[in-house]
Formats: C-alpha cells, structure tokens, sequence
C-alpha cells in the first residue's frame, strides 16, 4: 500500500504554528514511506474563507517547503462530486431527506434537555423498515441526512492516542447536505479522503469526535477507512492555552522574526516527537526517523527560547547558501541593498556565531551595504570622545598605508598602533567597532574591516575622528 496524507486547512486565516506542525507530520509520513503528500483547501464555508488566507497557507506551505504532490486542491471546485456522491446516497438508502423545520428542532431539542437527555435528532423522518413516515410538507426544501448505523461499536484505532470506542448510538443522523443543496463539512472530508486515496489522515485532536460519523460514513460508501492519528494540541510554555503572547502566531511572522525554515521544521517536528535525545534533524533525518510511535499523546508546550536556541543552532551550522538568500530577504526589508557590500556568505561567516535569527544578523550586518546613520549614544560617548582623537589619527595613518587590505596585514596595522601609543589593543579597537558599526560590539576587527574594504574603513575613521573632536 502506497502511502497517502493530506493537509487540509480551512482558509479562514494565517497559517499559524499549530497547524504547520500538522502539515510537516503528514508530510514527513508520507515521505517516510515514498508516499505522496496533497494540499487540500477547506473552503466550503464561504463566508469565513477568505482569498488572503488561502494565499497565506500557500505561502506559508512553500517557505516551509512542504509541497504538494498533487496541484492546488479546492473543496470549492468539487461540488458537484459532492452532489453525485450525495444522489447515490439517497438511492442507496444511506441517506434520507429530512423535512423537519428549524422550530420543530429546537422544540424537539428543548423538550430532550428539559428530559436532562444529551440533544440530539430523534430520527424521525429516518426510514426504518415497516415505519410510515410523515407526509413531506408543501413547499419545504429537505435537508440530506446520512442514516448512521445504530447499533454495534465505531473502534478507532488511532495511531497516536490508542484505541478509542464510540457506541454508535451516541451518533445521530448528521446532515449531509443542507436545504439549499451545500453539502456539509463532515461529509466533503469524508468523500475526499475516499476519491484522494487517504491511506493516513493526520489532523489535530479537534477532530476526534467527527471520526466515528466519517468511519460510519466511508463504509457507507463502500471504502475502507483510512487510519487515522490526531494530534495532541500545543499549549503555551505556562501550560495555557496557546495564544499570541506565547507564539502562536502565523509562520510568516516567524520568518519575518528571523527563522529560517528549516529551524522552524526542526523545532516544529520536537513538539510532541522525539527520537531520543537528539535536538536537531536535517529535513532528510526527520523524513528517516518520524513515526508515530514516539508521537506525545498529551500536549506540548511551545517553547519560544527552545525555539531561538533551535534557530541559533542552525544558523551556526547551516550551509551558508543555503541560508543566504534568507538573509538577502532581511536585509532588503531593512532597507538596505545587499549587492552594496561584501559577498552574504562571508558575512554570515563572521556573523553567525553571535546572531540567533537572521533579523539579528541582518540587523547587526547592516552597516557593512548603507551608511551608519548615528552612533549608538553611550557606545560613543565612551569611545569616541576627545581621548579617541589620537587614536583615530593614528588608525587613519596606519591602515591608509596598509598595501594589501588583507584581515592579517589589517591584524598587524592596528597592533602597530595600539603599540605606538602604547595602548591595549581593546583601547584602539573598540573606537574603530564603533566608527564603522555605530556600535561598539562586532565580529573580530580584522576581518570586519577586510569585509567592509578599505574606502569605505577610512571613510568612517574619519568621520568618527571629526566627531570625537566635536565631542
Ligand atoms: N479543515 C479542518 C481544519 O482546518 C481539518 C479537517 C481534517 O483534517 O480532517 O481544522
């Protein structure tokens, strides 16, 4: 049997952290056994779907890299399957029209609560064998019930949480299509698992109570159910509810807060699995070794420094091509262009080490593609004051005539002076960290002003020389 999952989102909003993490669970399954992986959009609820959320979900999906084996799938776009589905139902005896109006309902739901009985529909335009139904009133569009199997046991055997049972009884008859001919959500998923060959439906433990009604309804319609695996939620580091303020935010925010994605991945498939102690997974280790047998039945917890720590961990030792054009992206949004500068990769060389995100870096590299606009303010009243004058005189002279503009002639040139003034070498460089940064913390100075080039050192060393004088 070949593998197949699926993702499948209502648009009504961004494509938040939570539901990422179920993507990349059916995606790595299906990958795991060769199998393939579809993008399915919930958009049958037109008035809470939106076009923006369903672009967000496809960006979101292609920056994360989880992408369909099947093109783009809309819910939308199939009703008239739906319909067919649903002709075949009533012909079948599966399902039923029910004329029963919105009053007569909630009479009828009123009376069960006033009884203390769980509400539910009574059946009672459900045929039954000898049974005479009421006479379809005049004028009444019917609503399509699906006619539920009353007696016996629904048994899931979820991958994830174990075997849960359902009397079936606890069902009633579920409307399938409603008066205007809609068909409703229950019934869409289950005839799309049907028709896309769903071997595996992994989705949030949301759903479980819908299971047994789609088991019920997939045998209907003479299919094998699919096996299935909700996933616990996730809950903020406090152990409440996910929110905001603990991360639960769209994954386009965290690219924007300077993940990259495949940080995301690696501190999104730790939520709730593990393999062993290991921390972090390349894309290619996790699609070996996920499973669901060391998939977390209760919830975990989002960790937002676990998660910068993942982030920083992966800028360290990523493939620095891998992540430059990532880091092109930031320093774009800041503004600044990066073919004015020394080549991204070098700099992420230098930077890496001491930048979690890459908003950071891109932050803390600006200065090497735009000019500093200001000094930070106390970096500069402690370095660049009158004191630095000479020091600054000093470094121009030196590195002026420093021939090949090399990190280890720069090395030397700057010793020199620290020498000849008879000053520590922190002393002379954290003036220059702070003439050609704004700031007095950089990567090492030698490479620094080798990325940076000549020009644009001397440049900076004068205007901070001009400065310290007026200071
Ligand atoms: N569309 C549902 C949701 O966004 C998921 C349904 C499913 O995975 O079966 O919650």
């Amino acid at each position: 049997m070949s593998v197949v999952t699926r993702f499948a989102p209502s648009p009504t909003g961004f494509l938040h952290i939570g539901g990422a993490r179920t993507a990349l669970f059916s995606y790595l399954y299906a990958k795991r056994f060769g199998g393939k992986f579809l993008l399915r959009i919930e958009d049958t609820d037109r008035e809470r779907s939106t076009q923006e959320a369903v672009d967000a979900i496809f960006e979101g999906m292609a920056w994360l890299g989880l992408t369909s084996d099947f093109g783009e799938i809309y819910q939308t776009k199939r009703f008239d399957r739906y319909a067919e589905v649903i002709a075949q139902m009533l012909a079948a005896g599966t399902a039923y029209h029910c004329y029963a109006s919105r009053e007569e309902l909630d009479a009828m739901r009123a009376e069960q609560q006033a009884r203390k009985e769980k509400p539910r529909y009574d059946g009672r335009w459900r045929p039954e064998a000898g049974k005479v139904l009421p006479t379809p009133p005049e004028g009444v569009k019917p609503v399509v019930r699906f006619k539920n199997p009353q007696e016996g046991e629904v048994v899931l055997n979820d991958l994830i949480k174990g075997q849960i049972v359902f009397s079936s009884d606890e069902l009633d008859d579920l409307i399938i299509a409603r008066g205007d001919g809609v068909p409703t959500y229950n019934f869409c998923v289950v005839v799309d698992d049907m028709d896309m060959g769903i071997t595996h439906v992994i989705r949030g433990d949301d759903h479980v109570n819908n299971t047994p009604r789609q088991i019920n309804m997939i045998k209907a319609l003479g299919a094998t159910p699919p096996q299935y695996a909700h996933v616990s939620m996730i809950l903020g580091s406090d152990g409440a509810k996910l929110s905001k303020r603990h991360g639960a935010l769209g994954v386009m925010e965290y690219r924007a807060m300077g993940f990259t994605p495949d940080a995301i991945l690696d501190y999104l498939v730790r939520l709730g699995w593990s393999h062993g102690d290991q921390e972090l997974f390349t894309r290619e280790e996790m699609i070996a070794k996920f499973d669901f047998d060391h998939v977390s039945a209760s919830p975990a917890r989002f960790d937002m420094e676990k998660a910068y720590w993942v982030s920083h961990q992966y800028l360290k030792s990523a493939d620095v091509a891998a992540i430059a054009p990532e880091f092109d992206w930031h320093l774009r949004r800041q503004g600044v262009d990066p073919a004015n500068g020394p080549a991204l990769s070098e700099v992420i060389v230098q930077q890496r080490e001491r930048c979690r995100t890459l908003l950071e870096m891109a932050e803390k590299s600006k200065f090497f593609y735009a000019d500093i606009e200001s000094y930070n303010e106390k970096d500069a009243a402690k370095h660049l004051s009158a004191k630095a004058v000479p020091i600054l005189a000093g470094l121009i002279e030196g590195l002026g005539a420093v021939g090949d503009w090399q990190a280890e002639s720069i090395h030397a040139a700057v010793h020199a002076v620290a020498e000849k003034l008879a000053l520590k070498l922190g002393d002379v460089a954290q003036p220059i960290r702070v003439a050609i940064s704004g700031a007095a913390v950089s990567p090492p100075i030698d490479q620094t002003l080798q990325l940076l080039g000549r020009e644009r050192t001397l440049a900076r060393l004068k205007a901070a020389a001009d400065y310290a004088a007026a200071h």
